[in-house]
């Protein structure tokens, strides 16, 4: 994975711009994220806040008590998560970035809450739960 990584929404009208490779990658199976993107599955990456500039305005959304996720509301496209529970990360969606093949996650998440039709056959550890990665 390189230094730094670029990604854009849909439309390409918000951008954002990485200092730094990723802190950690996770596969995340929570009904949360699923519902977020419409998607069976989503790919993160973590970087500190600071890490990451943005260009473009996104919309914000509480998903949760201690989350908040951003979107470009014209094409829909999610842009980022934060929680309270991680202050000072912000989490990326993987795919978001220009060269998504680059991407190399390293364990599931919340694989519990994972859809029953969903047969994966990779050799990552499958966290239950959060994998309290930061
Ligand atoms: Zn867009
Ligand atoms: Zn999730």
């Amino acid at each position: 994975m390189g230094e730094t990584i670029s990604g854009r929404c849909l439309c390409g009208a918000v951008r954002y711009r990485t200092e730094s490779a990723p802190k950690w990658t996770a596969l995340c199976h929570c009904e949360s994220c699923r519902r977020a993107c419409s998607a069976p599955i989503v790919a993160w990456m973590g970087f500190a806040e600071a890490a990451v500039t943005w260009t473009g305005a996104r919309t914000r959304f509480q998903s949760s008590e201690i989350a908040t996720r951003s979107f470009f509301p014209t094409c829909g496209t999610q842009m980022s998560f934060e929680s309270t529970r991680w202050p000072g990360e912000i989490h990326l969606y993987a795919v978001s970035q220009e060269e998504p093949d680059n991407y190399r996650p390293d364990l599931h998440c919340h694989y519990s809450e994972r859809l029953d039709w969903l047969n994966l056959s990779d050799t990552l550890t499958k966290h239950p739960g959060t994998a309290d990665i930061q």
